[in-house]
């Protein structure tokens, strides 16, 4: 009975079976995620029996930190080693508000997208994470944040990995990581990030959750998005907009399209004239991301981030065409910016089977 793996209703028969009261069930689970994973169990209201069972139990969280990097500008990279040898890394970056902080978490070790711009691909697609292993990643986020001050209030699922690619886990995650008697951040303060798998996208707005969707188009000519996003070419942008716009009225959350900005490849006025008439006038916010080095991609090209000057112009030609649009401050530019670096750089962890770090959190 790993806590990790539990709802409410879960635990509460995991709880009955072994003849403790069901209605603990909500009190150790909020005393669970509001310990970022760690807590004590001396609440006497459990009883001396279930204290001295969760006390006993070794540590449900199937990951451990292996390496922190925390960069000038306070943006703090985990890498995470998992159970059979692999890595993954989460990210927490302050927010302007000085009790604040966001975080970004993987589902996947490497990834099959084959994205040109991007180190965690470079390796292809080694394994999904499992739900526990991405809720682990949300607690470790947690009591980081916590040690320095402040508390973690959004979450991107946006780092290693096409999360549409992992759904099932993902939704294990997002329920536990929202729902208000486990993490409690609260649906709204979660987005998935998609390169916009359709079919899966769609499946993400029938189910109705109230999380906010970004979906990373990186070019709005069909031609030029499948020499940057290859694996994605089975989808035209227009049906990619178009299922983004359905979870839009199906939920009333104004869609984030992200754009990596590649200096002379996708950052020219064309480009952005481009994006504004597939946006067509449709209300949605623009991220603009200047690229991070990582080096040649794939293909073989290396890439560069364009100047502050084109960023801003890029920006500005949105603007002038009635798109939202904002430039995303680089973070974390002195410790390996680009998501699947410092994992590159590290390579396996040589503890296949990590003991656990803290003797609490399972029952049995
Ligand atoms: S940018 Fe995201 S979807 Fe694309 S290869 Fe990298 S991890 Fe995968």
């Amino acid at each position: 009975m790993n806590l990790l793996s539990h709802n409410v209703r879960s635990l509460e028969g995991a709880l009955a079976a072994l003849g403790e009261p069901a209605l603990h069930a909500t009190r150790i689970l909020r005393r669970f995620y509001g310990h970022h994973g760690r807590p004590d169990w001396a609440d006497p209201r459990l009883g001396r029996r279930l204290r001295a069972l969760l006390e006993a139990a070794p540590d449900p969280n199937p990951t451990r930190i292996l390496e922190r990097v925390e960069s000038d500008d306070g943006t703090l990279k985990l890498l995470l080693g998992l159970s059979d040898g692999a890595t993954a890394e989460a990210v927490l970056m302050p927010s302007y508000r000085e009790e604040e902080a966001s975080a970004c978490v993987s589902t996947q070790v490497g990834c099959a997208m084959r994205c040109d711009f991007c180190a965690t691909t470079r390796g292809g697609l080694v394994r999904n994470l499992e739900g526990p292993e991405i809720v682990g990643q949300f607690l470790h986020l947690g009591a980081e944040a916590q040690e320095r001050g402040r508390a973690l209030k959004r979450l991107v699922f946006m780092g290693m990995g096409e999360p549409l690619n992992n759904l099932d886990a993902v939704l294990f995650a997002i329920e536990r990581i929202a729902s208000p008697a486990l993490g409690a951040l609260g649906w709204r303060r979660i987005t998935v990030s998609t390169v916009g798998l359709v079919p899966e996208l769609d499946r993400l707005t029938a189910l109705g959750l109230g999380v906010h969707l970004a979906v990373s188009l990186h070019a709005a000519d069909d031609a030029l998005r499948g020499q940057i996003v290859p694996t994605a070419k089975r989808f035209k942008v227009a049906d990619i907009v178009a299922a983004a716009r359905r979870f839009q009225e199906r939920r009333g959350r104004i869609v984030t399209f992200s754009y990596c900005l590649l200096a002379d490849v996708n950052d020219r006025d064309a480009d952005a004239d481009a994006l504004a008439d597939v946006l067509d006038g449709s209300r949605s916010h623009v991220n603009v991301i200047p690229y991070n080095a990582i080096g040649a991609g794939l293909s073989g090209v290396v890439y560069a981030r364009p100047s502050a000057e084109r960023v801003e112009h890029f920006v500005e030609r949105l603007r002038a065409r009635g798109v939202v649009a904002h430039v995303r401050d680089a973070r974390g530019d002195d410790v390996s910016a680009a998501c699947g670096q410092l994992r590159e750089r590290r390579g396996p962890h040589p503890f296949p089977s990590p003991p656990p770090l803290r003797g609490r959190g399972e029952v049995s």
